[in-house]
């Protein structure tokens, strides 16, 4: 099928964007990498009356440092250029080792990081990784800019807290925090699809050891990206042994998220069995990574 009939506007600055959102609100759809959206208007599930195009808007492409040690990327910066960046991978490695589970390397070199994160899908790994690293995304629009929490950014099925007039124009992160660790892990069909279910995790211990902080965020599950907070409260102040980590994995299946989604492809049992042998392989994974730096060099990062 095609698209239904659309005005098509190519900005070049940010500023010209946003006057466009201004106009037309709730009738305009903007246009990042399109590896969503074009399939979405293409079966006439999206209409949008007018496609705001964001592809030649210089300004929205880069990856840059920011003071604090942590790394700022712009909205229309592809998969691709984040998976293969330096910066990215020193700054927010749990980033690097995502980018590969998203689709194929076709749609990585279209598909962009602003894009995936505004769109909100909930099988999604960037919004995991999003809520995991405690980033914050940069919305703008003509009355000007402001920065959302990733707490506060996802509302449930793709949704989110930008405004009809807002675009999503950054996503920032700060440094890894001392002792930390990091894992994701997922389950799909094919490697390239879509999570049947998937985690992501950031540990932190103390100098004796014990867990200090944790997040430990699943997709592919429920309407949005979840916090396991109760298997979190379970690993706090604890040493991470074998036992410790597999309580707070069951925690996970049978407490915070005790009733998963079920489609076609994953029965909520099945995602239940997923989400505590996951959540252990990810937590296992993050605290060997933390200890390891306890440990001093020589150990893994
Ligand atoms: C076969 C296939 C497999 C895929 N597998 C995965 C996968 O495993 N994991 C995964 O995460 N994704 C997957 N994707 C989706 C892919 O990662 C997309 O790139 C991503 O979801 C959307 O990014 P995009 O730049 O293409 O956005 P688009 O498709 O252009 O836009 C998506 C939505 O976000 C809105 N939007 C885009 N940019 C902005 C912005 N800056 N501000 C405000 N709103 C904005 C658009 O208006 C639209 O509603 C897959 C896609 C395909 C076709």
């Amino acid at each position: 099928m095609k698209p239904a009939p659309f005005k098509y506007h190519a900005p070049t600055t940010v500023d010209e964007a946003v006057g466009l959102l201004a106009d037309y609100g709730y009738d305009a759809k903007i246009l990042a990498g399109g590896q969503s959206l074009i399939p979405t208007m293409n079966f006439r599930l999206s209409q949008p009356a007018v496609l705001i195009d964001l592809n030649r808007i210089p300004d929205l492409f880069y990856i840059n440092p920011t003071r604090d040690g942590g790394v700022r990327i712009g909205a229309m910066t592809r998969h691709a250029s984040v998976e293969q960046s330096d910066l990215v991978a020193d700054v927010a490695p749990l980033i690097s080792e995502t980018m590969p589970w998203i689709a194929h390397p076709q749609i990585r070199n279209r598909g962009t990081f602003g894009g995936s994160i505004a769109h909100a899908d909930p099988s999604s790994e960037l919004p995991a990784v999003l809520l995991a690293l405690g980033g914050q995304v940069q919305a703008t629009s003509q009355r000007g800019g402001r920065w959302i929490d990733a707490d506060d950014f996802f509302l449930g099925l793709f949704a989110t807290a930008l405004e009809p007039d807002e675009m999503l124009t950054a996503v920032a992160f700060g440094p890894m925090p001392a002792r930390s660790g990091y894992a994701v892990r997922e389950v799909s069909r094919r490697h390239g699809d879509f999570a049947l279910v998937g985690v992501t995790a950031l540990v932190e211990l103390d100098a004796a050891g014990a867990c200090a902080n944790a997040r430990l965020i699943y997709f592919s599950v429920s309407d949005g990206p979840v916090a396991a907070n109760q298997a979190v409260a379970a690993l706090i102040g604890q040493k991470p042994t074998a036992e410790v980590i597999q309580a707070a994995a069951d925690l996970a299946a049978s407490a915070d998220i005790p009733e998963p989604n079920a489609d076609i492809h994953a029965t909520t049992a099945y995602r239940r069995h997923l989400i505590s042998v996951l959540g252990r392989q990810a937590l296992t994974q993050a605290f060997g990574r933390a200890s390891a730096q306890i440990a001093g060099p020589g150990g893994a990062k």
